[in-house]
């Protein structure tokens, strides 16, 4: 898969926190409930952080319980790639940014309506404008 925004690993390195360069570079996962934009509730847009394609909206996201940032949708399906995860001994849905390949988290269907889909979303890898 090659994508539109193409960096070397040291590049990644400097313009990424040690946090989010694990989270996004190396499929890595936040703590449950820690990240910055669990609880947030304001009206906006959330971007990929490292790329800064729009990626989710205010609109979409609910209290899943999870832990992560949910949303039942994303902002638009062509900015969101998807592959099939097998770590962990299970087969999930993992979820990248289409324009830079960074990870986001996973999608599982357990999700509300309309579409009963859940995109867990690590806050790292999320920077959020408000509107
Ligand atoms: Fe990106």
């Amino acid at each position: 898969m090659t994508y539109k925004v193409q960096k070397t690993d040291a590049e990644w390195r400097q313009e990424l926190t040690p946090e989010q360069y694990h989270i996004m570079r190396e499929k890595g996962t936040e703590r449950a409930f820690t990240g910055a934009l669990y609880y947030n509730k304001d009206k906006g847009v959330y971007f990929c952080a490292a790329c800064g394609a729009p990626l989710f909206s205010s609109e979409q996201k609910y209290e899943s319980g999870s832990g992560w940032p949910s949303f039942w949708a994303p902002l638009n399906e062509d900015n969101i790639g998807e592959q099939a995860d097998r770590s962990l001994f299970m087969v999930r849905t993992e979820v990248h940014c289409a324009n830079c390949g960074a990870h986001l988290g996973h999608l599982f269907d357990d999700g509300p309506q309309p579409t009963g889909l859940r995109y867990c979303i690590n806050s790292a890898s999320l920077s959020f404008e408000k509107s």
